[in-house]
């Protein structure tokens, strides 16, 4: 920003945005402080967010949960939306994976859907002996106001059982909403008593996608240290109700999560530090500060000793990505902005120049550090939508996109390379493993001869398409 004015790299103005509103959400990185993003509000009338709704904001943090049931109290097409979104693997229940719906009616819209819930819950309790029962509320029965606490008050009488409601009408907030509505049915189902404290600590913020949650928790359960809980990754009932007695939360997606920490440690007195395991610089800072914390002087020796062995092994093997994929430039949407910080780090590792970066959720303080961490002329942005990617990608000729679900169709409408850094992803791209597995899908991506074949497409009617046919046929013959 200069005089008022957005410019790139090369000075000159971006014409950022048809939609006014959205101009403070939109800045170029111009090397000096202060860029004062708009952020952590509602979404702008019009914009076609890429932001999620409050329900699945709250849906995601809470579905991990193995032996959880949750009823989507409202249409059923509340429940699809959201159904087996997350790639998180579980070492015992699978009920998680179901997803359990009032399916309201017009007619239960008219009389009100409390009825049709109480008969849920007893169903799922007859049929299944659940120990927690989470209530989703959408859109719908915010507007018919059914008092779903009163219906869950009652059910916890009658079957002695928790069951939890979470307050989540889609229209309440945004997405950050429903990361707080998830937190605040966490800290009920914990209780707002202290614990007798046991040495150990909570991981708070994975959500084992592909098993990444059981990969870091070898890591530290290596060096010595007693995992009590994991939230929510291949998390169960009897865990997180143990959660309290922890004497360290570390918080790993804290866009989620910084709220469930701060009211674990007004409640029950446990510190918590911010970490992320995304990337090797990322990685290796992540286990020195949770040692450090700790405080054990052998621990910080083991700590030492992996640290050295792994990044030895894993630098090896970035080596020959770093050659293929160097003077690349790349693009980010991602939820947490927590992710986006470490992977503009990762990149660099890489030798690839990060030109846009956006997040559906971050805060002031985040965009300030993607501001330092990122070069003069990087675009950021909070609270996107496909226009602004679309436009933005184009601009900067970024080679690829990383992002989530929404993200994935419009890299490849563009003809653009694309990483998924989010739900649905078969591999783990956390810790030293993470890493390598990242930079051989970036370079399996970006360096995919489909690519040009889609420039062939794009180049039909062009008066050298006939040459460059020509020449690519030659080079993938
Ligand atoms: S916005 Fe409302 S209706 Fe749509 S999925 Fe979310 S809760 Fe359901």
């Amino acid at each position: 920003m200069k005089d008022g004015k957005n410019l790139d790299s090369h000075g000159t103005e971006i014409n950022v945005t048809p939609i006014k509103e959205r101009e403070k959400s939109i800045h170029v990185n111009s090397g000096e402080c202060g860029m004062n993003m708009n952020c952590d509000g509602n979404s702008v009338s019009g914009s076609v967010s890429q932001r999620a709704c409050v329900y699945c904001g709250a849906r995601v943090v809470l579905n991990p949960i193995t032996d959880a049931y949750h009823i989507v109290h409202g249409p059923i097409g509340c429940a699809s939306y959201t159904w087996d979104i997350r790639g998180s693997l579980s070492s015992g229940e699978e009920i998680y994976r179901n997803s359990f719906s009032t399916d309201l009616r017009e007619k239960d819209i008219i009389f009100g859907g409390e009825k049709k819930l109480t008969e849920a819950i007893k169903e799922i309790v007859e049929q299944n002996n659940p120990k927690l029962i989470f209530v989703y509320s959408t859109c719908i029965v915010g507007v018919i106001g059914d008092d779903t606490q009163a219906v869950c008050r009652q059910a916890e009488k009658d079957y002695g059982i928790r069951v939890i409601p979470v307050f989540s009408p889609g229209f309440a907030g945004n997405k950050s909403m429903g990361y707080k509505a998830a937190c605040n049915a966490l800290i009920s189902l914990m209780g707002e008593e202290k614990q007798e404290k046991v040495e150990g600590i909570n991981f708070l913020g994975d959500f084992n996608l592909s098993g990444e949650m059981w990969m870091l928790t070898n890591y530290l359960k290596n060096l010595g240290i007693n995992i009590i809980s994991k939230i929510t990754g291949d998390a169960s009932y009897d865990e997180i109700i143990k959660a309290p007695s922890a004497t360290l939360n570390i918080v790993q997606c804290a866009g989620s999560m910084t709220f469930l920490a701060k009211k674990m440690e007004e409640l029950y007195d446990i510190p918590f530090v911010k970490i992320s395991f995304i990337g090797v610089e990322d990685t290796i800072q992540s286990i020195r500060t949770i040692v450090d914390v700790i405080g054990d002087e052998e621990m910080k020796e083991k700590a030492e000793k992996f640290i050295e062995e792994m990044f030895a092994k894993t630098d090896k093997e970035l080596a020959y990505y770093r050659e293929k994929l160097k003077g690349k430039k790349a693009a980010i949407n991602v939820g947490g902005a927590f992710k986006a910080i470490s992977l503009i780090k990762q990149f660099n590792d890489l030798g690839i120049q990060t030109v846009m970066v956006g997040t559906q959720t971050g805060k002031k303080d985040d965009y300030e550090i993607i501001r330092s961490i990122s070069d003069e002329g990087t675009i950021i942005l909070d609270d996107t939508n496909p226009y602004e990617i679309e436009k933005f990608v184009k601009q900067t000729e970024a080679d690829i996109l990383v992002g989530g679900v929404k993200e994935r169709p419009l890299a490849y409408k563009l003809g653009l390379a694309f990483v998924d850094h989010n739900h649905e992803r078969k591999h783990p791209l956390t810790g030293f493993e993470g890493a390598i597995n990242f930079a051989r899908e970036v370079h399996e991506s970006v360096n995919n001869p489909v690519w040009k074949f889609i420039k062939q497409e794009k180049m039909k009617g062009d008066d050298n398409y006939v040459k460059e046919l020509c020449e690519l046929e030659c080079e993938s013959m």
